[in-house]
Formats: structure tokens, C-alpha cells, sequence
């Protein structure tokens, strides 16, 4: 085995009590119209964790309209900007006081390592909302200097009610990055979590109920993505659909929408990054950046700089250290201190990462280690590298969302531009040099939505953060993801009293 299995040291006893599995409509946890329930599964055993109520189109039907009563008659949109950062804040508070319930729903139903949810992803969910708690009273229009006796002003106004369809491999980050701008907006909204990871959501409404946001503004529908999902994205009376997911749905999201009321979406949808190598680097220090870069979140990250092109000068040093550590890379149970991976998020993405892996192989990849899974039970896969990939392979070209490196030796600066821009994707992009002029000119080159220049996932609240080409469109982050939820009206009147 490539990697050491570590299933019993340190564990720590953060499992957490299931409190939440209802739908949350109008500030209550209430059955599915159909009284159905779906099974969540932890990832570590494939076992059932709890059962779900499956929301569906009726389900939907019913929160849209407890947000837009909410929206057309509530007091969240006519509260004024301060006051509605003023409970967004309490809700952040309520977020760290329960960092250890969410980090530990986080870590059983998506195979997230419980130390960096509790660290670091969480306490950044809490920050996320303080950051537009900020900004909502801080939306403003523009004065308009007109080329006629004409005075006029632009007013920001919330786009109404938002449809947040949300992925499974950051659920709470990914909650957080719909959640906090539309509701300093003073949007109202329905989120559906992604089928695989709906605990967190669920305990997110609780507080966001304890902490004054009124019933109806937030509303959350568990279920499947065909049912609720489609509901959401063909509703009639959504105003916004915010997605984040893959590309093949993004596109039907998109249709919806046409067919539908015309609503505005935003897409923020797969990648292939590449993640670049010059000579000039330190070896250690890249093998780190390219081993993050890759293995992090168990490769279920969009961003991940799966494609990974060294120039030929540092190649051999790379791939003989690239190995060693990733040989050393402990896979085991995300409770466990000590662990760099835990299982990947279901049995489906467990057999896709894996058919990846047979591709590889069968297109003449060289397998330098991994490959394989571990453990006896649970959705475990080795941290995997391939080398001598070429461009054309389907692990170059297509998204595995999985710990699996395509290794790619490159000559010159011109070949591996071309060739890193050879995708349909173009969500990020990882350089590692010391040569700022080479880093200005590669990043300037490169059609993607983030470039990371010595760091990878060097994300900030304040960075916007989204694709260009089939990666999607808008931007979450910064105040770029709070006009995704505002929309501009212009006020005109006369100067004088003149009739026009
Ligand atoms: P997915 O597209 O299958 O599902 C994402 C969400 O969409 C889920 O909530 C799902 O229920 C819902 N959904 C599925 N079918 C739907 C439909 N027909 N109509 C409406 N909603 C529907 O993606 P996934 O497999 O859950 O996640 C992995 C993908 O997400 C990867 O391709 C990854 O690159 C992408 N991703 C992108 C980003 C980003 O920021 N760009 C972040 C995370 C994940």
C-alpha cells in the first residue's frame, strides 16, 4: 500500500448528536409534503448515519413561498443595513459557540478531517458573515451627473428571493458563501444542500433562527438535485439561482432558467487546474505547495491543481521527493489527529476516482504510487501519482475530484502556457517561482478566475473567487458576490420644474 492506513490513533471522540433532520420552512423543521426520508451516509463505514426528510417540488413550492412573503412583506429587506449586520453578527457568534458540533457533522457526513473544520473552516464560516455583516450597511448607489436638466440617483436593491444549490465538499463553507451576501443584501432565500452532506445545513437554520433572522428569510430543503434541485432552478417565482456544483448541471441550470421566468444565475462549476513548476524553485518547497495543491480536501475540491507541469531541469528531483511524500501521506479516519485524508465522500465518487485510476493505466500513464484503496470498509483511496501524462489522456482533460496527481515535464515558458490553457476549464491556476517577471507574464497568460503565485488555496473573504470558460460565472468573495444579489434601479426627476 502507498500510503499508511491509520484507523485507531488518537481519535477523538467528537462524533456529534444528530439533532436536525427535518426541512426548514418559514422557521420551522417540518416533514416532506410526501413523508419521504433519504439515508446520509458516513463515508468512513457506509453506514447510515440518519435518515432525511426528501424534499421535492411541493417542498420547494412551499419555502418559496414562505420567502417571498417574507421578501414582498417581511421586515429582513426594509430593516435598515445596520440592523440586519447587527443580527448577521449574532449569528456568527452562535456559529463559533457551536464550532464543535458543525466541524463534527462536517467531518461524518463528508469525510472532512475534523482539526481543520474546527481550526480553520468553521471559525472562517463565522468570519464570512461577519465580513458582509460589515458590508450591508454599506450598499450604495451612484449620484447621476445626466447630459440634460435631469438630476437622477442609482438605488441597490435586493434581487428578491435566491435559489442556493449548494455541492457536498465544502458544505459549510459553501453555505456561507451563498448564505452571507444575499442576506446582507437583504435578500430571502431557499437553500438545498447538496443530498450527500445535509446535516450542517440543517444546524446552520437553527441558529441563524436563534440569532433574529426572521422565519422565512432562510429557508433549507433537503433532498435530491432532479427533484428539489430542478424545482428550484425552473421556479417561476425565484429571482436568482446561485449554483455551485458541476459542469453538466450548471448547464441545466442555465436552461431552467431560459425556459422559466429568466431568472439571473450564477455558476460556479468544475475545473482542471493546472499547477506550474519552474526550475528556479525550491523542490521542497514545491513538492509541499503541488502535494496540497492536489491531495487536500482528498482531491474533492474544484480548485485542486490536479495537472502539474515541472520543467525538465528540476523534473527528477521533483518526482523522487513527490513520492517519498506522498508514501508517507497517513490515510485514515478524519477524527484521528494524526490523519492527512479521510474517505472520500460517497460509494459513487469512490468508484468514479477509481476509474479514473484504471484510464490512467490503461492509456500508458506510469503509476509511480498509490492507486489503490484502504481499509476494510469505507470509502478510502490511496493519494495517487501518475507521471509521463500526456495532454490528451482523459486524466489530463477531465475533472477526477480525487487525491490523484497527472504529472507533465514541460521545456519552455511559450509550450506551457499553451498547453496549461489546453482545457475547457478555467477556475485557477498554481505558479512556483522566484522570477517576477516570469510570474507577472505566465499569470497575464493564463485564462483562469484566481492565479496563486508560490501558495495554492490562498483563499481570502476578500478575494473573489470564481471560473472563466465552462468553470462558471460570478464571483463568491468580496463585495463582488454582494452585487450577485443586488440590482440597480435609477431614480430621474427634472431639475426645475419643467415638464419633460
Ligand atoms: P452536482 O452538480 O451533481 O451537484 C451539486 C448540487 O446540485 C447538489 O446540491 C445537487 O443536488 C444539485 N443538483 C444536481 N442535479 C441538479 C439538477 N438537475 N438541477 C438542480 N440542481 C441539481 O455536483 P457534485 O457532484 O455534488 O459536486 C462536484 C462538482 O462540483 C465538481 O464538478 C466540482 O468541480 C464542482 N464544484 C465547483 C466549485 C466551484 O466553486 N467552482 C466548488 C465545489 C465543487
Amino acid at each position: 500500500m502507498g500510503s499508511e492506513y491509520n484507523e485507531t490513533s488518537e481519535k477523538l471522540s467528537k462524533i456529534p448528536k444528530i439533532n436536525f433532520t427535518k426541512l426548514f420552512i418559514n422557521g420551522d423543521f417540518v416533514e416532506a409534503v410526501s413523508g419521504k426520508t433519504f439515508d446520509t451516509i458516513d463515508p468512513r463505514t457506509g453506514e447510515v448515519i440518519a435518515r432525511i426528510a426528501e424534499g421535492d417540488k411541493e417542498d420547494i413550492d412551499l419555502a418559496v413561498k414562505a420567502a417571498r412573503h417574507a421578501f414582498d412583506h417581511g421586515k429582513w429587506p426594509r430593516m435598515s443595513g445596520f440592523e440586519r449586520g447587527r443580527i448577521m453578527m449574532k449569528f456568527a457568534d452562535l456559529i463559533d459557540e457551536h464550532v464543535d458540533e458543525l466541524a463534527g457533522l462536517d467531518a461524518i457526513d463528508a469525510g472532512k478531517l475534523f482539526i481543520p473544520l474546527k481550526m480553520g473552516e468553521i471559525p472562517a464560516v463565522a468570519d464570512l458573515f461577519r465580513y458582509f455583516a460589515g458590508a450591508a450597511d454599506k450598499i450604495h448607489g451612484e449620484t447621476l451627473k445626466m447630459s440634460r436638466e435631469l438630476q437622477g440617483y442609482t438605488l441597490l436593491e435586493p434581487i428578491g428571493v435566491a435559489g442556493l444549490i449548494i455541492p457536498w465538499n465544502f458544505p459549510s463553507t459553501m453555505f456561507s458563501l451563498k448564505v452571507a451576501p444575499a442576506l446582507a443584501a437583504g435578500c430571502t432565500m431557499v437553500v438545498k444542500p447538496a443530498e450527500q452532506t445535509p446535516l450542517s445545513a440543517l444546524s446552520y437554520a437553527h441558529l441563524a433562527k436563534l440569532a433574529g433572522i426572521p422565519d422565512g428569510v432562510l429557508n433549507v430543503v433537503t433532498g435530491f438535485g432532479h427533484t428539489a434541485g430542478a424545482a428550484i432552478s425552473s421556479h417561476m417565482d425565484i429571482d436568482k439561482v446561485s449554483f455551485t456544483g458541476s459542469t453538466e448541471v450548471g448547464r441545466l441550470i442555465m436552461q431552467a432558467a431560459a425556459t422559466s421566468n429568466l431568472k439571473h444565475i450564477s455558476l460556479e462549476l468544475g475545473g482542471k487546474s493546472p499547477f506550474i513548476i519552474f526550475d528556479d524553485a525550491d523542490v521542497n518547497t514545491a513538492v509541499d505547495l503541488a502535494l496540497n495543491a492536489v491531495f487536500y480536501n482528498k482531491g474533492e475540491i474544484c480548485v485542486a491543481g490536479s495537472r502539474v507541469f515541472v520543467q525538465e531541469g528540476i523534473y527528477d528531483e521533483f518526482v523522487k521527493q513527490a513520492v517519498k511524500r506522498t508514501k508517507a501521506w497517513i490515510v485514515g479516519d478524519p477524527f484521528d489527529s494524526h490523519v492527512h485524508q479521510g474517505p472520500q465522500v460517497d460509494k459513487k465518487q469512490f468508484e468514479r476516482i477509481l476509474y479514473y485510476i484504471e484510464q490512467g493505466k490503461k492509456e500508458g500513464a506510469t503509476l509511480l504510487t498509490g492507486g489503490n484503496t484502504c481499509g476494510e470498509k469505507g470509502y478510502y483511496i490511496e493519494p495517487t501519482i501518475f507521471a509521463d501524462v500526456k495532454d490528451d489522456m482523459v486524466i489530463a482533460k477531465e475533472e477526477i475530484f480525487g487525491p490523484v496527481m497527472s504529472l507533465m515535464k514541460f521545456k519552455t515558458v511559450d509550450e506551457v502556457i499553451e498547453r496549461a490553457n489546453n482545457t475547457i476549464y478555467g477556475l485557477a491556476c498554481g505558479i512556483v517561482t522566484n522570477d517576477l517577471n516570469l510570474s507577472n507574464r505566465v499569470s497575464r497568460s493564463i485564462r483562469a478566475g484566481v492565479i496563486w503565485i508560490n501558495c495554492y488555496f490562498a483563499f481570502d473573504r476578500d478575494c473573489p473567487y470564481g471560473g472563466y470558460k465552462m468553470s462558471g460565472f460570478g464571483r463568491d468573495n468580496g463585495l463582488h458576490a454582494l452585487h450577485k444579489y443586488l440590482q440597480v434601479k435609477s431614480v430621474v426627476t427634472p431639475i426645475y420644474n419643467s415638464p419633460w
